[in-house]
């Protein structure tokens, strides 16, 4: 099957699959205080149909599948999903983003479902700094949670982070210096206008080179990967061998030219780009008898409509409609 290009010859390769919209914290980068008005549970697409379109996607070309949310999991047997898909023919990699609340139950559950990849939100070690940006106490919870995981071989941990000049741009250091104690990558996102608040502004944003350089100040690092790779991230390497970094600098160096990634949100809308201001809505076809084939041609088409990249540095910006916990990272 031709596999899924758009017209800048980019491939769609790794798709993110939002499982649910809903979320049991309140980060400041992402939600409101009083959070979202939440999708109605009838709208969401049921495991079924999650796996029917995965099996779509897959002869399409996508080899990776992400589940995000809101927080993955806060849906309701979550593991028997990843049991479904982790088996897929043609899946390479199937991981998971959380905020890592509920690991200490699950993560064992995860394991034996075929979860092999997890990326951890965390942006502070300071509870009460944590308890400040996350608007929940839970950071307890969370470091039970990644110790929970450490039982199990799912490799690598990632810990994603973002710095919001103002709350924890002074915790860089002891962030980097915690991942290389427990063997995690973090990878350090940059702040983008995606919050749920329009809170964000460009003085709120410590760009990697920014990072970079308080990292630098005491560490040797050597670039590890570049975006030839289409990941997101740059990875850099510490010279002592111990860890890795990583960047994901969507704002100050957007790495679009080089984009693999599409989203479907948890209500069955198809997006080509975490910033797009238009989607192809899958649920409704998938609900009124379309074929395979028909949701092949949506999903192409999607594909193939894809923008150059984000306009966060132009002064056409439109910040979509949907914020983050409605998209899925
Ligand atoms: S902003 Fe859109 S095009 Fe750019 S890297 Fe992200 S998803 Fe891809």
């Amino acid at each position: 099957m031709k596999p899924l290009v758009d017209t800048f010859g980019r491939v769609a390769t790794n798709l993110r699959i939002s499982v649910t919209d809903r979320c049991n914290f309140r980060c400041r980068y992402c939600m409101p205080e009083e959070g979202m008005q939440w999708m109605n549970r009838k709208e969401i697409l049921t495991f079924e149909e999650i796996l029917r379109l995965a099996k779509i996607f897959i002869a399409l070309g996508i080899n990776k599948i992400r589940l995000t949310g809101g927080e993955p999991t806060l849906r309701k047997d979550l593991t028997q999903l990843i049991a479904m898909l982790s088996p897929l023919p043609g899946l390479k990699d199937l991981g998971m983003t959380t905020n890592g609340f509920f690991l200490k139950e699950f993560a064992g559950d995860f394991y034996r479902a075929g979860l092999r990849r997890i990326n951890v939100s965390l942006d502070s070690l300071a509870p009460d700094r944590f308890a400040e940006m996350a608007r929940r106490e839970a950071y307890q919870k969370v470091m039970a949670g990644l110790d929970e995981l450490a039982k199990y071989p799912i490799r690598p941990v990632k810990i994603n982070t973002v710095i919001m000049k103002g709350f924890n741009d002074d915790e860089v250091l002891p962030l980097v210096e915690f991942a290389r104690a427990r063997d995690y990558q973090i990878r350090f996102i940059e702040f983008m206008p995606l919050d749920g608040e329009g809170v964000w502004s460009r003085d709120k944003v410590m760009t990697t080179g920014e990072i970079l350089d308080s990292i630098r100040r005491k560490y040797d690092l050597i670039p590890k990967e570049t975006r030839a790779d289409h990941v997101p991230a740059d990875t850099f390497r510490f010279v002592d061998g111990r860890g890795e970094v990583g960047f994901i600098s969507s704002v100050s160096e957007p790495f679009c030219e080089s984009c693999n990634r599409v989203r479907i949100t948890a209500d069955g809308h198809f997006r080509n780009c975490l910033f797009s201001l238009e989607e192809t809505d899958l649920k409704t076809p998938l609900r009124t008898g379309a074929s395979d084939a028909e949701l092949a041609e949506l999903i192409r088409a999607e594909v193939w409509r894809k923008w150059a990249g984000h306009q966060i540095n132009l002064a056409t910006f439109i910040k979509p409609e949907r914020n983050m916990s409605q998209i899925g990272g």
